[in-house]
Formats: structure tokens, C-alpha cells, sequence
């Protein structure tokens, strides 16, 4: 469920119009409803009712400021994967007590900012980050929390780029390995063990991967009590997914997989973390774009929009669908036609949708993208110099850019032309 809807024949952000928000701030630009990320922040805390926990937002998703203060200020934790998100969870006035730090690639300097500002626990994917981290924590007298992110070898049946579990992927360490490195682990300096972590994928869409991978893990966090180790946190990861097209199936709920994890791991008696990203915000999100032209092409009509992969990667990235809707309410029963939805960008992969059926369009008309508010923004840049998309935060009948579109200016400023040249 989120909160963009038609009232009186007008899409609605909550109650503002988007096209008001077009006419003030201009298109693309992403609109985030602060009803919905509040809704589904709610829900999975609701999933986990029945056990000390930490919902640990995943700040890649969206890592605007704003958004993760509101994340924040409603009790959430957060999942960091680089010193700059690190930073950002930070500026958002999330306590480091409530940081997870992920990520395959954390360097020195990426682990020391943590450790001087504070640090719920690190996830720690391999043999050459443990000694690390024992190396630099030792060095400045500071202890490190840690959780070793085991990969189970299951298949999250989604897409490749996004699965992260099977033993062929770059993430954590062999399951099968796992008591060894432990063992390592407890006798290096510089560290305390506290806890398994997991991460299978993203966009998952059914539940059985979960099951699976978590199984393993209770089995696991049994074999490292039996050697001694103190276990008393349960990273269980993110990766449920969403719904990106209204007539598909919808996945599993945040209550059914809270359910799921309870069956699994409910009677170690560890507090549990989950890491949610595109299922808070994904649909929480829209991107908001004009139509440039209208271009009949041989056999097929083209609508240009002034959206483009830069703005929204994921098509061209993932092959993924986006539900593309008019902000105009199409009259029942208004005549429709096959166009290929594309963008300005000097590429054939700038293309977001091939022979969807749209009502007539005109230059000038706007468009929605559903489900953008995940991977949307937070993906994109400035290929063809094209300035970084903007941001909107609606609330009721509010609403504040969070982040402003830059100028031309300001992006020719940042180059700078070497005076040899
Ligand atoms: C990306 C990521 C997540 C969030 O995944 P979603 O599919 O957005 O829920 C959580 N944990 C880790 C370690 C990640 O890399």
C-alpha cells in the first residue's frame, strides 16, 4: 500500500498534487511519501514484536539526510556499506550504537571513522578484513564488535546481479568455514564476537530462500555456543521484496518473514537485526517526469520524456519494470496505444519500457514512475551532464525539496582544467 493516488483526477503524493510539485521544482524529480516510509518502517518493526530487535535500515536504498532522520526518529538503526553512508547516518543524528557497518571492501580509514565515531557492530566478510580490523582497533586501544556475514550457498531465486548468497559471489565467508574463522577470530586482539550475519540477496519474492539459509544458521550459531563462543545478536540481513507491477502477485509481508525468522532462529535468545532497504522506500517513491516529444517512429511511436537511465538506472541496469502512470487521470474508458517509454540519453539501453499502453500524451504532459523510491535516486548521476535529479519529501499536504536539482554552474565548478593546459 502506499499514498499515491488519484483524488478528483489529479495524482496525489499524500495530498499534494505532483503536478504542483512539477510546477515548483521543475521534472525529473523524485517524490517520497513520509505516510508510506513511516507505514512500512512500522510493519516490519510490528514483524519483529515478538523478540528484542533493530530494524537497521540499508542507507543504499535511499541515502538522502532526510529520509534517514526519519528513519531515524523512528527508532531505527541503520546499515552502512562506506564511510560516506557512514557519515551520512551520522549527520542524520543516528547514534553510533545503532550502525551496522557491511560491505565486502571497508577500508582503513573507512573502519577507523567508525571506531572513533562509534559502532554498533561490524559485519565482517573475510580473513584479510578480520586482521585488519584486529590491527587497527588494537593500535587505538578500542575494541570492535563484530559479527562474521556467512554465505549459506542458497539461491534467492532473483535477479543475478542482486543475489548475494550463493557460493560463487563475492559476499562473506563459506559457510563451511565458518567455525574456523571464528575460532580465528576469538584469538585476535582487538575483537569481540557477537554475533552471525547474513545477506542472500535483494528483490526477494519468496520466502523458501529465507528458510533455507536461515536454518543453516541456527545450526551454526548451536556449533559456535558448543565452541565457546558468546553469540547474542542475529544479523539476519535484508532483501524482501516489493511490488513492481499492481496486477503481479504480491510478495511475502513483513509479518509472514518475521514469522519465517522467528520459526528459524526464535529460540537461540538473540536480539535480531534485519536490514530492509527497497522494501521501506521502494514504494514510497515515485519519479515524476514531463513528456518532451512525441515521435512516430516505422511501426512504433516513441515517447521522449525528459527522465532518462541516469535518472533511473534500473531498467537498463536490471531490466527492470516500473509501472509508468499519466498524472492526468486517463477518462474511463479513454483510448489507449502502444509506445516505447524512453529517455533523452544517447543510448539504445536509455529505454524504459517497450509498447506500454498509454492513453494520448502530449508535450508537456507528466508521467509517474511507481515504485522509484528505491535504487532510484540514490543510483543516479550525471551521465550527459545532466544535472543530479532532485528530491521531494511530502507530508500531508506539505511538501520540501531535499535535495535541490544543481545548476549547470555547479557542475561545470566541480571540473577543474589544470593550468599547464
Ligand atoms: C543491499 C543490502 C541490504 C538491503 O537490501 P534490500 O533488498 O534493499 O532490502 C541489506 N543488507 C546488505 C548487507 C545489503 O548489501
Amino acid at each position: 500500500m502506499d499514498h499515491f493516488n488519484y483524488q478528483n483526477g489529479h495524482l496525489c503524493a499524500e495530498d499534494v498534487r505532483l503536478s504542483r510539485i512539477a510546477a515548483e521544482v521543475g521534472t525529473p524529480v523524485y517524490v517520497y511519501s513520509t505516510a508510506t516510509l513511516t507505514r512500512h518502517f512500522g510493519l516490519f518493526q510490528q514483524a519483529l514484536e515478538w523478540t528484542p530487535h533493530l530494524v537497521c535500515y540499508a542507507v543504499k536504498a535511499n541515502s538522502n539526510l532526510a529520509i534517514l532522520k526519519l528513519m531515524g526518529d523512528l527508532g531505527a538503526g541503520m546499515d552502512v556499506v562506506s564511510g560516506g553512508e557512514y557519515a551520512r547516518a551520522k549527520a542524520a543524528g543516528v547514534p553510533g550504537e545503532r550502525i551496522v557497518f557491511s560491505g565486502v571492501g571497508k577500508t582503513i580509514a573507512e573502519m577507523r571513522m567508525a571506531l572513533e565515531g562509534g559502532i554498533r557492530q561490524f559485519n565482517v566478510e573475510s580473513e584479510a578484513e578480520l586482521q585488519a580490523l584486529s590491527q587497527l582497533a588494537d593500535s587505538m586501544g578500542a575494541v570492535a564488535p563484530i559479527a562474521i556475514r556467512v554465505n549459506p550457498d542458497v539461491d534467492a531465486k532473483t535477479h543475478e546481479k542482486i543475489a548475494t548468497g550463493k557460493s560463487e559471489n563475492k559476499f562473506g565467508i563459506p559457510i563451511a568455514k565458518a567455525r574456523e574463522v571464528y575460532a580465528e577470530a576469538a584469538r585476535l586482539p582487538g575483537l569481540q564476537v557477537v554475533g552471525v550475519d547474513m545477506h542472500i540477496g535483494s528483490q526477494l519474492t519468496d520466502l523458501d530462500p529465507y528458510r533455507q539459509a536461515y536454518a543453516k544458521m541456527a545450526d551454526l550459531v548451536r556449533a559456535l555456543r558448543g565452541d565457546g563462543h558468546t553469540i547474542t545478536r542475529l544479523d539476519m540481513g535484508g532483501g524482501l521484496g516489493i511490488p513492481y507491477r499492481r496486477d503481479n502477485n504480491a510478495p511475502p509481508l513483513p509479518i509472514e518473514y518475521g514469522q519465517v525468522i522467528r520459526d528459524a532462529v526464535g529460540d537461540l535468545g538473540c536480539e535480531i537485526e534485519i536490514e530492509p532497504g527497497r522494501n521501506i522506500v521502494g514504494n514510497a517513491g515515485i519519479l515524476l517526469a514531463s513528456v518532451i516529444y512525441l515521435k512516430e517512429g516505422e511501426g512504433r511511436d516513441f515517447l521522449i520524456l525528459d527522465a532518462a537511465m541516469n535518472d533511473l538506472l534500473r531498467p537498463a541496469m536490471y531490466g527492470a519494470h516500473h509501472d509508468i502512470v499519466p498524472v492526468n487521470e486517463p477518462t474511463l474508458g479513454a483510448e489507449v496505444s502502444a509506445m516505447d517509454v524512453v529517455g533523452p540519453v544517447c543510448e539504445t539501453g536509455d529505454t524504459f519500457q517497450k509498447g506500454t499502453q498509454l492513453p494520448a500524451m502530449m508535450a508537456g504532459d507528466l508521467v509517474a514512475f511507481r515504485s522509484a523510491g528505491a535504487y532510484g535516486a540514490a543510483m543516479a548521476s550525471e551521465y550527459n551532464t545532466r544535472p543530479l535529479v532532485p528530491e521531494v519529501l511530502v507530508s500531508g499536504d506539505q511538501f520540501a525539496v531535499i535535495r535541490a536539482r544543481p545548476s549547470i554552474e555547479e557542475i561545470l565548478a566541480r571540473d577543474t582544467i589544470p593550468e599547464w593546459l
